[in-house]
């Protein structure tokens, strides 16, 4: 497989274990609206998932959220993040080798702009990624929409068939192909044959990631 020009990143369970965290956080306050769940039932339910695209869910079930809800659970994220943002196990190190090869890398996230900072943080990425990190803030649409792929891409001075995205959700592999990348799909949260029939192609192990590269 010939090298690409740029590697696009997914975060939330690409880059950082954060999904448990995130869901425990959307459980807890669902629960507390009178639609009562636990993590994993949240993250069944909003994998991959932007917050604008979890209210109209979200409203559908409990009625009007109170005003600034979503912000509110936005900010409590980011807290959460700065605090304690688990890594992926050997991701840190493979965009490290990835970047120290020559490829560029960017992240394209559907979280919001401040939680995303605070995680890059967190994991010590800020500056492998400097200037190129991609929140659904920042574009039009979220995944599963193209957009946030097509800015990082724009960000790498790369066209989008040149790159390659590593995603670990139905939304995020949906986002890449439509974007017209080649998607290599991290089967933890979603099983292979699920990431595969969406035209991902699976992974076992981030420590796999370079050698898929061509690196
Ligand atoms: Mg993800």
């Amino acid at each position: 497989m010939s090298r690409p020009r740029a590697v696009l990143f997914d975060c939330d369970g690409v880059l950082a274990d954060s999904e448990m965290v995130v869901n425990r956080l959307v459980a807890e306050q669902l629960t507390a609206l009178g639609w009562p769940m636990s993590a994993a039932e949240s993250r069944e339910t909003f994998l991959g998932l932007a917050l604008p695209d979890m209210v109209p869910r979200i409203e559908a079930r409990v009625g009007p959220l109170p005003p600034g809800w979503a912000e509110e659970l936005s900010a409590l994220i980011a807290q959460e993040m700065t605090l304690h943002t688990p890594p992926v196990e050997g991701a840190v190190e493979a965009v490290r080798a990835i970047a120290a090869g020559g490829l560029a890398v960017a992240v394209a996230s559907n979280s919001a702009r401040a939680e995303l900072a605070a995680k890059m943080r967190a994991l010590g990425l800020a500056h492998v990624f400097a200037g190129r990190v991609f929140s659904f803030e920042d574009v039009e649409r979220p995944k599963p929409w193209p957009d946030i792929y097509l800015a990082a891409a724009a960000a790498c001075d790369a066209a989008p068939q040149d790159c390659v995205v590593v995603e670990d959700s139905v939304p995020g592999v949906r986002a890449g192909r439509a974007a017209g990348s080649r998607v290599l799909g991290y089967a933890r949260e979603t099983p292979a044959g699920v990431l595969a029939a969406h035209g991902a192609e699976p992974f076992g192990a981030m420590a796999e990631l370079p050698g898929l590269l061509g690196l």
